[in-house]
């Protein structure tokens, strides 16, 4: 008996030691707090501005990650000569004056509608209902079908048939305006009619703007969005067949953004083909105006030390690991800009991929408001990706539980660049620091200039930067590649990615 319990002690011990030590040589678990903390005050230091998409500080942000990479030995992507991804943005001016005429009733710019897109123009026109201005052959949309429009301004209704987002109804406004133009209209009046309140909408697309830059050429004809809350508007623009449509325009501008992507090549033969991508937005929302809330002379900068250094660090600690150590797949780790104005770097990136798509078997995106749990790390779409046990396992390594989605009336899942990678079918939760509901204390810095680096729990950062860079190496080392859940929204893009 005695005899027995010594030899399974011992065999027990061997299990425990050994283990320990194959875990404890992992370079996650050699991470060290003064370079993460180091990383965390650039990026997130007053100097960088904000780091807004479009901007100088956004482009220091960046080429830091760039020399990151390089620093930890970091390769391009296959096939690439630089870490750098340009991604070709549009920087629109602030809402421009001007005035709708419609018989006897006038409706003012900034305070009636809003303009969207357009140079300076003074149409007197036929206008023409067109639905949704909406073509789709698969789907039976033909708003065009038997109408004339060259040389008219087109009234169209917002969103689709299917759209019953917000972001829905707001994503199918760009469509229209290509389509418009290869009709041949001259101007675009779209009824603007979804859950928002209308001076959020004129707020949020009235001021400066930046846009991913049309595939093609800029289209340049006038597009106002009517409030159509306001029914008599629609009421006085159905019963007329001319207007006029007068407008100083927006300036608008040409400028580079950039995702900044490295690659370490698996060390498995057979599985190193494919590949998990990593992803942190870098980009916050810049200085002063421009960041939408409350700031005070003393305190301007929306440092964006949380949203999203802390993801950017993360990324750079799986960056310093897994190179050292590459796991079995080989890991694409993409930083990417344009979230705070649209998810525009994840939008671009999904649709400009560096490595097939079909070849990525998970997204780990990381981007957080903040944090009010030290103890846990909190993930958003934890059941819905397949990788539980993987990010458990590297979460406990580092003494963090984890919560699954936390706060589900934000719906959180479609907030962030994962829900790019999950459109086009590949697994991909988002990875946020700990917090359990959007309470005060997770709001006091959402978006404020007081998301300073001083306020950062560094040994937290650390910890959670070693849990993510270890559920990466888990999820890399899989036998088999994670699965949406059954019946998710995303399976059937998956189904259709994964068969070519
Ligand atoms: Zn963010």
């Amino acid at each position: 008996m005695k005899k027995l319990f010594t030899t399974s002690w011992l065999i027990m011990g061997f299990l425990v030691t050994g283990f320990a030590q194959n875990k404890a040589s992992l370079p996650e678990f050699d991470l060290q707090k003064p370079e993460l903390e180091a990383h965390m005050r650039f990026l997130a230091s007053d100097e960088l501005m904000g780091r807004r998409t479009g901007e100088q500080g956004n482009l220091v942000a960046a080429r830091y990650v760039a020399e990151q990479f390089r620093r930890y030995g970091l390769a391009n992507a296959p096939q690439q000569t630089s870490f750098m991804q340009t991604v070709p943005l549009e920087k629109m001016g602030a809402l421009g004056k001007g005035n709708l005429f419609v018989g006897t009733d006038t409706l003012r710019s900034g305070q009636d509608w809003i303009l969207m897109s357009g140079s300076a123009s003074d149409i007197d026109a036929p206008l023409v209902y067109a639905g949704f201005g909406l073509e789709n052959a698969a789907k039976g949309w033909d708003d065009y079908k038997g109408l004339d429009v060259k040389g008219k301004i087109v009234l169209l209704q917002s969103g689709s048939p299917e759209a019953t987002s917000p972001i829905e109804i707001i994503t199918a406004s760009d469509g229209k305006r290509k389509l418009a133009a290869e009709k041949g209209a001259v101007g675009i009046i779209e009824i603007f009619k979804a859950p928002v309140p209308w001076n959020f909408v004129t707020k949020f697309f009235g001021g400066e703007r930046v846009a991913l830059a049309p595939d093609g050429k800029t289209v340049t004809l006038p597009h106002a969005w009517i409030n159509g809350q306001e029914s008599k508007f629609t009421k006085m623009l159905r019963a007329t067949d001319k207007m006029r449509f007068q407008t100083t325009g927006r300036s608008f501008q040409t400028v580079n953004g950039y995702n900044v992507v490295a690659y370490i090549e698996g060390t498995d033969a057979k599985l190193k083909d494919e590949y998990v991508l990593l992803s942190a937005h870098y980009d916050h929302v810049g200085v002063g105006k421009q960041g939408g809330q409350p700031y005070s002379p003393e305190d301007s900068i929306f440092n964006g030390a949380r949203d999203n250094a802390f993801g950017t660090v993360s990324l750079l600690a799986a960056a310093e690991a897994l190179s050292k150590q590459p796991p079995k797949r080989s890991v694409l780790l993409v930083a990417l800009t344009g979230e705070e104005v649209g998810l525009l770097g994840s939008k671009y990136y999904a649709s400009h991929p560096l490595l097939p798509l079909n070849k990525c078997i998970f997204n780990l995106n990381t981007d957080g408001a903040g944090y009010n749990d030290t103890s846990i790390l909190s993930v958003i779409g934890l059941d819905r990706t397949g990788a539980r046990a993987e990010i458990e396992t590297a979460s406990k390594a580092f003494g963090l539980d984890v919560v699954a989605d936390p706060a589900p009336e934000q719906g959180l899942f479609d907030r962030s660049d994962n829900v790019s990678f999950a459109k086009v079918g590949i697994p991909a939760p988002t990875i946020t620091p700990g917090f359990r509901t959007f309470d005060a204390e997770l709001m006091k810095n959402y978006h404020q200039a007081s998301d300073n680096p001083e306020t950062i729990d560094f040994g937290y950062l650390l910890k959670f930067s070693q849990a993510y860079a270890y559920a990466a190496r888990l999820i890399a080392d899989r036998a088999q590649a994670p699965q949406w859940s059954k019946g998710d929204k995303y399976e059937e893009a998956a189904k259709e990615l994964y068969s070519k």
